[in-house]
């Protein structure tokens, strides 16, 4: 068992490293990467960020938190949970070194990150240490979020590049450790997803099989569901291209 004081016990955070961080303690943390989202939908760039964050920084995984009702988006509509939930599910499940975590999705009132990262270090203590995985444009933004200086104590920051936004990360002068990921840069975005959706175009080679056929099938983005468009020769049926 780890030295570390008592906090209770902790709901299932993250299923897949739970008993690995049950045994770790400060002075053999484990370190895990945390990459937040609303994920809607979940899509090849996410996961890409994700799996160079942890084979560079040797991460022993990544946790997909998605928000709940996130501060900065209330005024426009998201997927539910459970359908951005399913979405993550699906995407992360052949990969041993994700993990899912429902801390703010059940946490009820607008999200906000320092509450998930005060939670998990009241949780976890100084058995983990903390690698907070975002974007090249979030990178910008972060001396705007609540509590930013704060944050900038918890966590050391992991930022994807992008061309013409390279080197040169802003921190809003605020004392963020952040370290940069090198990727290949992958040009998807949530919103233009959608807005393919919505139009009836393809979204295969951007989001996972699995999330393309969540969509499809459950209409999400004003997608139809599941359009039939022919019968081949052999009778079988042939679907859209899509
Ligand atoms: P999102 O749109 O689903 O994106 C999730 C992350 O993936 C972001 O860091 C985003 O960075 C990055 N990303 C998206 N597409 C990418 C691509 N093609 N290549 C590389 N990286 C890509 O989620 P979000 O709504 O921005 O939220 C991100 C996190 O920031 C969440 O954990 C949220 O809680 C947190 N946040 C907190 C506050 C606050 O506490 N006040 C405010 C804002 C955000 P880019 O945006 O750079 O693409």
């Amino acid at each position: 068992m780890s030295g570390r004081p008592a906090v209770g016990t902790p709901p299932p955070i993250a299923p897949r490293f739970d008993a690995l961080i049950a045994q770790a303690d400060a002075e053999a943390p484990l370190k895990l990467g945390i990459l937040g989202g609303t994920f809607d939908p979940v899509h090849l760039g996410h996961l890409h960020i994700a799996e160079q964050a942890y084979a560079q920084y040797g991460l022993t995984g990544v946790l997909f938190i998605p928000t709940g009702r996130p501060a900065w988006k209330l005024d426009r509509p998201i997927s539910s949970a459970e359908d951005r939930i399913a979405m993550l599910s699906a995407a992360l499940s052949d990969n041993p070194h994700f993990d899912l975590c429902r801390l703010e999705i059940d946490r009820p009132g607008v999200t906000y990150t320092i509450d998930t990262l005060r939670t998990l270090k009241a949780y976890w203590a100084d058995a983990v240490e903390l690698y907070f995985i975002v974007g090249a444009d979030a990178a910008h933004e972060l001396s705007e979020w609540r509590d930013a200086s704060a944050i900038a104590t918890l966590v050391t920051i992991l930022a994807a590049r992008r061309p013409g936004v390279l080197s040169e990360q802003s921190d809003g002068g605020l004392p963020f450790d952040l370290r940069p990921i090198d990727t290949v840069p992958l040009d998807i975005s949530s919103s233009e997803l959608r807005t393919l959706a919505a139009a009836g175009r393809s979204l295969r080679y951007v989001v996972p099989e699995p999330v393309r056929s969540y969509i499809r099938e459950h209409g999400l983005y004003g997608e139809v569901a599941h359009e039939v468009v022919g019968e081949a020769a052999d009778g079988a049926v042939r679907e859209a291209i899509r």
